[in-house]
C-alpha cells in the first residue's frame, strides 16, 4: 500500500474544523455560525484586533492576514471603518466559509488553506500584521495541552512571516466559571509565549468587557501604540519617518521598466509637476535639485552668477544653518553676517536696504528661520530698489509655501530642501521655485554641468541633479502628505495641550508658526536655557540648537565679516529645539513637558 499523504494524517485540531463547519451549517453566516455568543461582542473583538495596526506608519499600505477568517466579518468591519490602507487577505481551512466570504466580497484574496499541512505554501502568511481572532478561543474536544500545542505550532509558523505584529485572543482564567469547551489560558503562559517571540515588545489587553484577552507581539520600533513609552527610553530630538519601502516600491517598479535613473527622468518630471500643481505653478517654474544646498547654489548662479571683485560678498543672517554660507562660498562669495529681527528671527529687508556695504553685496540670502514664511514682495522690492539680486533660503518652509504659494513664490527664487529632517523629505533633495521661468531654466543649467540646449558647458555649475530614486521617495511622500499632516497636527495639538495644562505654553513654538519638523522652546533667559538643557540631558530627552550659536560660531566661518549681532547673540542660546516626531506619543510628550515644568519651578 502506498504511504498516506502527509496532508491526510489526522490531527487533533481537525476536530475544530468539523465543529466550525457544523455551526456554520446550522446557523448560517451569523455570530452563532462562527461560535460567537453575540454580534456586539464580535464587532468589539474586531476593533480590538484592528488596534494592532495603530503603530503602522501613517498613510502606508499595510498587508493584513486574517488567519481563521471565517466568512470575512473582519473585512466587513475594515470597510465600514474606511481603513482604505489595509490590504486584506483571509485564510481559513473551511471551504464553506471561504465560499460564503467570496460570495460577499468577490475578488478579495480569500484562500482556503490549512497552514499546518505539510504541503502548505507558507507565503500565504506573509504580511505586515496577522490576526487570529477566535482561532484559539474554542477548544471543543481538544485537551488543554493539545490546544496549547496547536497554538504554539501556528505561531511558530506565522511569526517569521509577519513584518510588524500579530494578535490573537484566548479566554481568560480570571473568570467566575470556565467553560469546558473553551480555551482558558493563564496569562503567564501567554506572556512567556509572546516574550519568546518578540522579547519585550508585547502587550496583553483585557479591557474590553469580554471574558477573554488579546495578546499582541510586535517586531520592532515603533512597535504598537505604546511600546516606546518606557519611562527612561532615550527620546531623539527628531525621528523622521519617510515613506516605507512598500510605499516607494510601485514608483521603483516604474523605474525598472523605464530604465532611466537620473538626468530628469520620468519620476523627477512627475515629482516636479505634482509639486507645481500643488502650488498652482507651472512645471517650468519648479527645478528639482539633489540637495537643498545644491538648489541654493543653482539659484544663486541663476540670478547673481559667481562673486566678482566688485561684489565679493553674500549678505545672510548669522542665525541660520551652515548650508546657507556653504552655498554662498561654493559660488565664490564671502559671507557677510547680519543680525536678525527679534520677532521674526529673520533678516529685515527695510533695515538692510541702506546697509553701508550694499555696493559690495553680490547677492542677499534671507533665510526662512525654522520654516517661517519669508514674504516674497518685501524682498522683490528690496532687490528692485537696491539692484542686488536676492535668493531666499526657504529650506524648511514647504508647509508655509503650501499654505500661501502666492505670497511666498515669485520672481525671487526660493530654494527648498527635501532632506530627511525636513517635512517633505526625499532623503537628500531640494528644489528651486520661481515664477520667472528663465531663471528656473538657468538654475537647472547651473545644477547640470552648465548644459542647457546641448552638451556644452556654458556657465559656472555643479552636478546638483535629483536622481529618480529620490524622486520615487518624493512621489510617495506627496501621496501621503495629507495623512501625515493630520497625524502631525494631532501630535502637536497634544504637545500644546499638555504644555498649557502645565502652564509652560508661553515659550512653546510649533507648527503652523514653524515647520512641523521643529518644536522650539524660547527660554526667558540663558540661565533658564542652561537649566533646561541639563534637565533634558539627565532625563535622556534629546534637544538641539539647530542653528548653533550662529554661523560665526562655526570654526570655518569664525572669521566671517559681520555687523554687530546683539539679537543673534541674545536669542540663539535661548532657542532650544525639543523632540519632534509625527508619532511622538503622549507619554513622551508628558516627559518633555515635565522637564519644562521642572525648569520653571527651579527658577
Ligand atoms: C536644511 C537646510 C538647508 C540645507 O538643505 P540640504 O538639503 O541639507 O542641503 C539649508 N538651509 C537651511 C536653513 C536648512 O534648514
Amino acid at each position: 500500500m502506498p504511504p498516506k499523504p502527509a496532508a491526510m494524517t489526522p490531527r487533533p485540531d481537525d476536530a475544530l474544523l468539523a465543529m466550525y463547519d457544523q455551526a456554520l451549517a446550522c446557523h448560517g453566516d451569523t455570530a452563532a455560525g462562527a461560535l460567537w455568543p453575540d454580534e456586539a461582542g464580535r464587532q468589539r473583538r474586531y476593533d480590538v484586533m484592528l488596534d494592532l495596526l495603530a503603530g503602522a506608519p501613517a498613510g502606508a499600505r499595510v498587508v493584513l492576514c486574517d488567519l481563521g477568517c471565517g466568512t470575512g466579518g473582519l473585512l466587513a468591519r475594515i470597510r465600514e471603518r474606511g481603513l482604505d490602507h489595509v490590504e486584506y487577505r483571509g485564510l481559513d481551512r473551511s471551504a464553506e466559509a471561504i465560499r460564503l466570504a467570496l460570495g460577499k466580497f468577490p475578488g478579495v484574496d480569500f484562500r482556503c488553506v490549512d497552514v499546518l499541512a505539510a504541503d502548505a505554501d507558507p507565503s500565504a502568511l506573509d504580511c505586515d500584521y496577522l490576526v487570529a481572532n477566535g482561532l484559539f478561543t474554542v477548544r471543543g474536544s481538544l485537551t488543554e495541552p493539545q490546544m496549547r500545542a496547536f497554538l504554539s505550532r501556528v505561531l511558530a509558523l506565522a511569526w517569521p512571516r509577519v513584518r510588524r505584529g500579530l494578535a490573537f485572543n484566548v479566554m481568560s482564567k480570571v473568570v467566575d466559571w470556565e467553560r469546558d469547551d473553551l480555551f482558558h489560558a493563564p496569562m503567564d503562559d501567554m506572556a512567556r509565549l509572546l516574550h519568546g517571540l518578540a522579547g519585550r515588545r508585547v502587550s496583553m489587553r483585557a479591557d474590553y468587557g469580554l471574558y477573554e484577552y488579546t495578546c499582541m507581539a510586535f517586531r520592532d520600533a515603533p512597535a504598537g501604540p505604546h511600546a516606546e513609552d518606557a519611562a527612561d527610553d532615550e527620546i531623539p530630538v527628531l525621528r523622521p519617518r519617510l515613506p516605507t519601502a512598500e510605499a516607494v516600491l510601485p514608483w521603483l517598479r516604474r523605474m525598472d521598466s523605464a530604465r532611466v535613473y537620473s538626468n530628469f527622468g520620468p519620476l523627477v518630471r512627475e515629482f516636479e509637476s505634482r509639486l507645481a500643481h500643488q502650488l498652482a505653478l507651472r512645471p517650468a517654474q519648479v527645478a528639482s535639485a539633489g540637495t537643498g544646498t545644491a538648489a541654493l547654489v543653482g539659484a544663486i548662479l541663476a540670478v547673481a552668477g559667481r562673486a566678482t571683485r566688485d561684489r565679493p560678498l553674500a549678505l545672510m543672517p548669522a542665525y541660520t544653518f551652515v548650508a546657507t554660507a556653504v552655498a554662498a562660498r561654493e559660488c565664490g562669495y564671502d559671507p557677510w553676517l547680519a543680525d536678525m529681527d527679534p520677532e521674526t528671527w529673520m533678516l529685515d529687508p527695510l533695515a538692510l536696504a541702506t546697509h553701508p556695504r550694499l555696493a559690495q553685496f553680490g547677492v542677499v540670502i534671507p533665510v526662512s528661520a525654522y520654516g517661517r514664511p519669508v514674504p516674497q514682495r518685501a524682498w522683490r522690492e528690496f532687490s528692485e530698489r537696491t539692484g542686488v539680486p536676492v535668493v531666499i533660503d526657504g529650506a524648511a518652509c514647504i508647509e508655509a509655501v503650501l499654505r500661501d504659494p502666492a505670497g511666498l513664490v515669485g520672481d525671487v527664487p526660493l530654494a527648498l530642501s527635501f532632506h530627511a529632517t525636513k517635512s517633505l523629505a526625499t532623503g537628500e533633495g531640494g528644489c528651486v521655485l520661481c515664477t520667472d521661468e528663465e531663471r528656473v531654466a538657468r538654475a537647472t543649467q547651473a545644477m547640470n554641468f552648465g548644459f542647457r540646449h546641448n552638451r556644452d558647458s556654458a556657465g559656472p555649475s555643479v552636478n546638483g541633479k535629483m536622481s529618480e530614486y529620490h524622486a520615487a521617495v518624493g512621489l510617495a511622500g506627496l501621496e501621503q502628505w495629507a495623512a501625515k499632516q493630520r497625524e502631525v497636527e494631532c501630535t502637536l495639538g497634544e504637545y500644546r495641550r499638555q504644555a498649557a495644562a502645565a502652564g509652560v505654553q508661553a515659550g512653546l513654538f510649533t507648527a503652523p508658526q514653524l515647520s512641523s519638523s521643529y518644536v522650539l522652546y524660547a527660554c526667558p533667559d540663558t540661565a533658564f536655557a542652561g537649566r533646561l538643557q541639563s534637565l533634558l540631558a539627565g532625563r535622556r530627552i534629546g534637544f538641539r540648537h539647530w542653528y548653533g550659536q550662529g554661523l560665526h560660531g562655526q570654526t570655518h566661518f569664525t572669521g566671517a565679516d559681520r555687523d554687530p549681532l546683539p539679537v543673534t547673540e541674545a536669542l540663539a542660546p535661548r532657542l532650544v529645539g525639543l523632540p519632534m516626531a509625527a508619532d511622538l506619543s503622549p507619554a513622551r510628550i508628558a516627559r518633555i513637558v515635565d522637564a519644562l515644568r521642572a525648569a520653571h519651578e527651579a527658577a
